[in-house]
Parts: structure tokens; sequence; C-alpha cells
């Protein structure tokens, strides 16, 4: 072939090879019937080399210009001379086959993948492919001009090859940045641990496809495993039950490998549990570079997870709650006290009421946390408006709320419960919340007196949970003394 027609066909190979090819395959799927033609082939087929088996895999074939995906083992003696004038030269005939058909070498250097070589440090690997071009039907010989060609076909589809590769390992790589950058708003965004465990763990879920992702956090006191959180594939966020033995049996970094990685959650030398990502069922291999992308990951969420962890312990220590600006127990159990002094003292009387949200964890569970938050925060609003001055409204916690009437009988503590749930029902919730539904609350409330009920602070305190549970057992939606249900 004369220089100028095999600069030409070089060209308009490399010109047919420049679009963005997705992976390495479909870039061969296109390249080969291109090659098939160039040369005057019947078929090309195109073999992975996997070194450590000596196999040529064949995953592609073309033949009359059209592409095919197969699956094909040769076994080879990788000492034998035709491999190693295979390597030399890049080009040599078949040793077996009756009629004319040539391998060629294809070699580039691309990213590096597995787990193992994490401790080489190593970035890029080199990797080998054949290509088995055959003359079925013609028989004429590959001739020595045909075959530099083929040489140069070779090099140039090593070049693209390894372009891909590239741009593959690139692509993976704004991928995950992208997620860490979604974990960084949830992160930003809510304080409460709760919501921030599950969006993690769904964006992680996300973006790596595992098997299985878990994370399981430790007691601040005991520093024992005390709860756990799993998504699989199927995307189902899950609690997880915790036993007793799980620190040993999983929290171990040396029984790591391929499939499964487990990363320990630390800040500042403090143990907060760790995470554990598995490909067990599918065995799927864990990529080095996901390896490295998830440590950098799991020191986010520690620091996140401490941060709501410190923001709760503050949030204990102050008098008023941050969402609903009611007073929080500790407050309310100082007040309570002082009450019952006074009352003792001055020969008064007061009630409290114990009152809690109705199905708040369904509405939660259906309406999301947003919701359940807005619906709280309109129950203590109604709380706040329906008050007198004096009267104490607190967050006993949760969705569970005690307000302290000084000075007030037990029939006037029940109008002001009707008052309260006549209101509750009336809140209506934006409903760009709950995806246009709109939602109707209902609150129960037990009601206990001082002094005819008890004259001790704990005592009367449970003579209103008692009224409430009662309430509750009835279907909800009421309110009721405990004077009331003691006669029953
Ligand atoms: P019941 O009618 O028996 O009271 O049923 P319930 O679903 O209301 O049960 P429970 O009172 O035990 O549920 C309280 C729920 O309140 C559980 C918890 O997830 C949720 N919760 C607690 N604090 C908050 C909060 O600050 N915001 C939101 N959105 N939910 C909270
Ligand atoms: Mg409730």
């Amino acid at each position: 072939m004369e220089t100028n027609k095999r600069t030409a066909l070089l060209y308009s190979f490399y010109q047919a090879l420049s679009e963005h090819f997705g992976d390495m395959y479909s870039l061969l799927s296109h390249a080969m019937p291109l090659i098939e033609n160039y040369i005057g082939a019947d078929r090309v087929f195109y073999y992975d080399w996997e070194e450590k088996k000596s196999v040529l895999s064949l995953k592609i074939m073309s033949e009359g210009l059209k592409s095919y995906s197969l699956q094909e083992d040769i076994f080879i003696d990788k000492d034998s001379p035709e491999i190693i004038k295979l390597l030399q030269d890049g080009i040599m005939d078949s040793p077996t086959l009756d009629y004319p058909a040539v391998y060629v070498l294809l070699k580039w250097r691309g990213p590096e993948n597995s787990i193992k070589t994490m401790k080489t440090g190593k970035m890029m690997s080199s990797s080998l492919g054949v290509l088995r071009v055959e003359r079925i039907k013609k028989n004429a010989p590959f001739t020595q001009d045909e075959k530099e060609v083929l040489i140069d076909l070779a090099r140039e589809l090593s070049s693209r090859i390894n372009l891909t590769e590239v741009d593959m390992y690139h692509s993976a790589q704004l991928k995950r940045a992208e997620a860490m950058n979604k974990l960084t708003t949830v992160f930003a965004t809510s304080l409460r641990l709760s919501d921030s465990l599950k969006e993690i763990l769904l964006n992680i879920q996300d973006t790596f496809r595992f098997d299985r992702t878990s994370l399981y956090l430790s007691d601040t006191k005991t520093n024992e495993i005390a709860e756990g959180y799993s998504v699989d594939l199927s995307g189902e966020f899950k609690t997880l039950e915790v036993g007793v033995n799980i620190k040993n049996e999983l929290a171990d970094e040396a029984s790591n490998s391929d499939i499964r990685l487990i990363i320990p959650l630390s800040v500042q030398g403090k143990n907060l549990g760790f995470m554990c990502f598995d490909n067990v069922l599918s065995r799927t291999p864990i990529k080095k570079e996901e390896v490295l992308s998830l440590k950098q990951f799991s020191q986010q969420i520690a620091l996140a997870i401490d941060n709501a962890r410190l923001f709760e312990k503050v949030q204990e220590l102050s008098n008023y709650d941050d969402l609903t600006g009611l007073a929080l127990r500790r407050f309310f159990k100082e007040n309570l006290a002082q009450e019952v002094y006074r009352s003792k003292r001055f020969n008064l009387m007061f009630s409290i009421i114990l009152l809690d949200i109705d199905y708040f964890k369904k509405i939660n569970d259906t309406y999301g946390h947003l919701f359940g938050d807005a619906a709280l925060k309109a129950v203590s609003n109604v709380i706040k408006s329906s008050l007198r001055q004096t009267d104490v409204p607190c967050r006993y916690g949760g969705d569970e709320m005690v307000i302290l009437l000084p000075r007030t009988s037990g029939e006037e503590a029940k109008h002001i419960a009707a008052r309260l749930l006549k209101r509750v029902k009336e809140i209506e919730i934006p409903s760009d919340l709950s995806g246009g539904k709109v939602v109707k609350l209902t609150i129960s409330q037990g009601i206990s007196v001082y002094p005819t009920d008890s004259d001790d602070v704990n005592d009367l305190f449970k003579c209103a949970d008692d009224a409430l549970y009662h309430v509750k057992q009835g279907g909800r939606g009421f309110y009721t003394l405990y004077e009331e249900i003691k006669k029953k």
C-alpha cells in the first residue's frame, strides 16, 4: 500500500474514533468493523488478555461489518514462543487455524481499579488485549504490507481505548464529587441526626450502588454499638437490630476484602461507630477509587454526627426548645415544684394537662419530618396563643407537651382542653409540604389536679399520664380528668 493511501486510511480511522464513547467495548464495536473493511477481512475478534489466568477472553466479534458480544475463553501458554513473539512484534500469524488469521496486540495504560493495589499506590496499570483478524472466505494470506497497516491501526485503537478509560474514570470521579456536594448540603441543612443518617445512606447508595450500606453508632456513654441503620439496593431504609457481639463480628477492619469494606467513624480520636459497605451478594469488587471517596465521605459523616450530637446536647442544656419555642422539661419541672410549694402555702389548686399529638409517627412517616415539624410548630402555636400569661406550656419530649395551669380547677382545665382540641382540629398546614393533601390533626389530653389527685409532683404527673393513656386507648382525639377514669 502506498504511503499516501496508508496515511489517508489511518486519518479516517482516527476521525471515526474521535467521537465520545461511553466505554471501551462500545469503542471496540465501532472500530472493529472499520478494521474489517480497511484490511479486507471477513471477521475480527477482540479478546481481553487476563494475565493471571493466562486466558484470552473473547468479548466482541465483528463479521460483515456488524459487531456482537460473545463469551469464549482460549487458554494459552504464556511462555510459548508465539506469545512471546506477539508481545515483542505486536503481531503474529495464528499458529493453529487453517485459514489466514493474524493476532494483533493492543496495549494501553488505564487508571488502576483494584482495592488490592491500593497499598502500592499505583494509579495507572498496563492492560493488554488482542485482536484476531481473519480471512475465512478469501483464503488470501495477509501480506507484510497489510500487517504493517494492522499494527498502525492497533496503535491508534490502543490510544483511543486509553482515552476512553481515562474519561470513564473522570466521569465516575465527577459523579462522586457531586454526591459529596449533595452530602455537604444535607449536613448544612439538617441538624437532626435521624434525618441526616437516612439522607446520607440513601445518597451513598445512589452514588455507589452497593448491595448494602450500613451505619452503626455507638452510645456516647457506654461506647458500645447501640444503633444501626441500612439501605440496600431497593433503596429501603431500615433500622437494624444491634446484637451484643456486633462490634467484634463487624467492626474489624481486618475483615475488609474486595467485596466488603468497613470504615470506622471517628472524630478527634473519639470513636462514634462505623460504616459497612458490602457487595457480598453480587460479589462485585469495590474499586480502589471508591474506597478513597468512601474514606473521605466517612470523615464528613463522622463530623456531621458529632455536630448533631453536640447540637442535641446544647439543646438539652437550654431552657427552651428550638423548634416550638416552648419551655423544656427541665425548666418545667422547676416551675412545677415551685407551684406545688406556692399552692401548699396559700392553699390553692392547680391542674396540669398532658397532651400528645395523635398518630404523629404516621404523619412523619407519610409526609416526612419537615411536615411533622410544621405540625409540631402549629400545635405549639395554638397552645401558646390559647393560654393565660401565668400558664406554663412545655415540650415534654417528642410530640408530648405538658401545660401547668396555676389556680385552675379540673372543670376549668377541661374547658381549656376543649378549646385546644377545637383549635388544633382547625389547623391547616401549607399543603405544599404534604404533596397537596389536607392533613387533619388531633390531640389527646389527660388532666390531673392538685391537691385532689395528689400533692406529690411525680404522682401528679403520673395521674395525668394515666388519664392520657385512657384517652389514647379510647380512640384518641379527646380529653379526660384523672378523677373520671379513677371512678371507672
Ligand atoms: P399516638 O397516637 O399513640 O401518640 O401515636 P404516635 O404516632 O403519636 O406515637 P408517639 O407519640 O410514640 O410518636 C411520637 C413520634 O414523634 C415519634 C417521633 O418520630 C416523632 N417526633 C419526635 N420529635 C419530633 C420532632 O421534633 N419532629 C418531628 N417531625 N417528629 C418528632
Ligand atoms: Mg403521639
